[in-house]
This record gives C-alpha cells, sequence and structure tokens, in this order.
C-alpha cells in the first residue's frame, strides 16, 4: 500500500514551497499595464527588495531564473576577453564560471571541493598574482545549493581589501537570500544576484541584479552592452514597461507583492532568518543522530563544520545506493520529494545515489520539517538502511527549545 494519497510535500531546494496567498495573489484577471494599481506596486516593491537585500543600491528586474541573472550579472560588468576569479564551493559557482566562459569571458576557478569553503590565503595569492589588474570581478556563491557550503561573504571582502585588488565582488544568493543572513552594503558586495523561486516563496520566472555604484562604474565603461540585460534602464525606468523591457510578469509580481509583505512587513526579516536558522539545526540534529551507531558510514551531513552550514539547504551522503533507495520510497510511499545529488557525481554513476538534498528555504515550518524528517526515519526502517537511534527525538528537541 502507500500513504502517499495527501498533500504531497515538495522538499527540494528551488522551487520552494509557495504560501498559498502568494498564489491566491496571482489568481486574477490581466491587469492594467499602462496605469494604476500595477504600476504603482511595482514601484513600491522596489524598496522592498533593497530591504530583503539590506542595500541602498539600485536593484534591476528580469523575466528569468537565476542562469539568466548570472549572465545578466556579468553582461553589465564584464567585457568579453577580460577575466573573472571563480571561488567553487560546488557545482553552482562552476556553472557561474561555464556562464562566463559562454561570454568569451576568461574564468579561473579556484576549487575548494564539496565539503568545505575557501581557503582566504589561495584567493590572496591568485589576486596579488595578478599585478596587471586583469580580473575584473570575484564571483562568489553565498550558498553552494549542490553541497550546502555557506561561504562567509565579509572574509572574502577583507581578503580583497587586504590583497588591495579592485576587483568587483559579484555574489550569487539565489539559494539563499532570506533564509542565510546577508548584508550586501555593509559586506562591500558590488554586484548581488538572486531569484524569487526559493527564499522569495515566488513562483519561478523573476530575478534580481542588485548592482552599487562601482558596479555602476564598470558598466560604464563596457563599449558594448547587451540591450536586454542592461541593467540602466531597468534599474531607473521612466516608463512602466522598461522595468522589464516589455511586458511586465504581471502575475508574478503579485506574487512576489504578496510574499515581500509576509516576510518584510509580518514575520519581519530577522524573524525569518531566525526561524531558518531554528528548522535547519533541527535537520542536523536527526541528520547527526542517524549517523551514529549502526548509521557510522552510512548517513552523514555534507557539511562537518555547523558554522560554514546553509540554513536553506542540507546536502546528506549515504551510502550508494541507499540515496537514491530512500528518495524512491518517502516519494511512493509517503508523498515527499527530497533533493537529488548534484554534481557530486553523474546521473548513472553509483556516487550519485549515495546523496540527497532537503531544501528548507522560504514557506516552511517545524511541523513540515519534523514530518519530512519522521517520513525520512520511517523510509530508512522500510528499506532497513543502518542507522543511529533517537533522531526524532534529537529533532523535537531542538524544536521544542524554539
Ligand atoms: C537555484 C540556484 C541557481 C540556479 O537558478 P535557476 O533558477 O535554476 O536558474 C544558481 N545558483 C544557486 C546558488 C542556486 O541555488
Amino acid at each position: 500500500m502507500t500513504l502517499a494519497n495527501g498533500r504531497t510535500y515538495l522538499a527540494i531546494p528551488g522551487p520552494s514551497v509557495m504560501p498559498d496567498r502568494v498564489l491566491q495573489a496571482m489568481h486574477r484577471a490581466a491587469p492594467n499595464i499602462y496605469t494604476g494599481a500595477l504600476v504603482e506596486m511595482v514601484e513600491g516593491m522596489v524598496p522592498d527588495l533593497l530591504a530583503v537585500a539590506r542595500t541602498e543600491a539600485r536593484v534591476a528586474m528580469y523575466i528569468a531564473n537565476g542562469h539568466g541573472v548570472w549572465e545578466a550579472a556579468l553582461a553589465n560588468t564584464v567585457a568579453p576577453g577580460q577575466k573573472v576569479l571563480v571561488i567553487a564551493t560546488g557545482m553552482f559557482a562552476k556553472g557561474w564560471a561555464e556562464m562566463a566562459r559562454g561570454l568569451g569571458i576568461d574564468a579561473e576557478v579556484l576549487d575548494f571541493g564539496d565539503r568545505s569553503t575557501f581557503d582566504p590565503a589561495v584567493i590572496e595569492e591568485a589576486l596579488r598574482a595578478d599585478t596587471t589588474g586583469a580580473i575584473r570581478a570575484v564571483l562568489a556563491v553565498q550558498v553552494d545549493t549542490a553541497t550546502s557550503v555557506r561561504s562567509d561573504i565579509p572574509a572574502l571582502r577583507e581578503v580583497m581589501d587586504a590583497s588591495g585588488h579592485p576587483a568587483l565582488l559579484m555574489v550569487d544568493c539565489i539559494a539563499c537570500l532570506a533564509c542565510d543572513d546577508f548584508h550586501m552594503d555593509a559586506w562591500g558586495v558590488d554586484v548581488m544576484v538572486t531569484g524569487c523561486q526559493k527564499g522569495l516563496m515566488t513562483p519561478p520566472g523573476l530575478g534580481f541584479v542588485f548592482f552599487n555604484e562601482k558596479a555602476n562604474e564598470a558598466h560604464d565603461r563596457l563599449d558594448i552592452v547587451s540591450p536586454y540585460w542592461d541593467w540602466a534602464v531597468r534599474s531607473n525606468p521612466e516608463m512602466f514597461y522598461q522595468f522589464f523591457f516589455g511586458t511586465a510578469p504581471t502575475h508574478h509580481l503579485y506574487g512576489l507583492r504578496e510574499a515581500l509583505t509576509m516576510i518584510l512587513h509580518e514575520e519581519g526579516l530577522e524573524a525569518v532568518l531566525a526561524r531558518h536558522e531554528k528548522l535547519a539545526q533541527t535537520i542536523w540534529a536527526a541528520m547527526e543522530a542517524w549517523g551514529k551507531g549502526k548509521g557510522r558510514g552510512h548517513i552523514a551531513l555534507n557539511v562537518t563544520d555547523p558554522a560554514l552550514r546553509s540554513h536553506a539547504v542540507t546536502s546528506v551522503r549515504m551510502q550508494a545506493p541507499n540515496a537514491t533507495a530512500l528518495r524512491d520510497w518517502v516519494t511512493d510511499k509517503a508523498g515527499v520529494t527530497l533533493g537529488i545529488g548534484l554534481g557530486m557525481a553523474a546521473p548513472g554513476d553509483p556516487a550519485w545515489h549515495g546523496f540527497f538534498r532537503i531544501g528548507h528555504m522560504g514557506h516552511v515550518n517545524a511541523h513540515m520539517v519534523l514530518g519530512v524528517l519522521g517520513t525520512i526515519d520511517a523510509g530508512l526502517k522500510a528499506l532497513q538502511i543502518p542507522h543511529g537511534d533517537g533522531a526524532l527525538e534529537a529533532a523535537t528537541a531542538v524544536a521544542a527549545c524554539a
């Protein structure tokens, strides 16, 4: 038999769970796109977007997913033939580097592996070696969604300052904005990219590039900027259609408006961040208990140092092929979908069957997280995958002291 026939739960790291209120806000007739309520609403959303990024910089909005804003950020700052330095702690940074190469940009990747963060000394050496200032930007991913490693962005700024290098600091916060703490201005970030479908709880389709004056000076020095990606007009439109260089994504905007209201004006950003932290700790407690005793060598958090773990996504190692068996079981028997391993090994490679991820970003609360953990516990027992005892008790103990 199956116990999956209730409301299903997509516990993957994006798209995230969307509040019913967001979906209901989108369920309406086509609005007037010339004047009136929609125009005012979008103008009013800009300060809220800046508040989530904690910046007084500017924001350009795009009808795009994360890959789109990767390209947008590069198209506005770096010319073909110029160079970027990419700090990799997982697959997503490497993806951004590939995007740069596709634009004719020379991308040097410093790969720090899949389980830990960057070594500042290695970055400092690379920056100091660049005596001609060829590197125009340092690209980093705050939370790499494949590995769930969270990198210390202020430490990256520090090493760039220490080496006296003038490159822009560009950060991908697609996985973790409004889940893990981020301060664009205080941390000295010049460009930040994010999307609406993870922490911002809105269906995939909107992307954002935040940029400061220094980044805009780099933009102004370029001979050519792709007209569609150009952030100049989008971030400072005289007419409504210029926000999106054409027809606005009307219904997504209503959804995002509702999500921003929930995050900023109801729960409050600090409370949202605290909720994500507590829920992440709840998950870690269960994983650590499963990985003890009989579970040793069978289940382990990918990131051993808690300070380097994201509050938005958790990556878990399991002895292959158990991760795939477990994912299939929780989907078929319990209506929960867990994230696949990404970039750790190619599909078809047995190692791919030794990794899964839980997305806990956005509209997620204790009963959802505890439900996923209970479901995993049932799956481990049903499949007779070796695991330590007491995981659910450990998780509920963390949730109980919220
Ligand atoms: C999800 C994600 C992306 C890619 O976003 P898409 O919307 O799938 O294009 C890029 N970087 C990070 C860190 C992500 O989590």
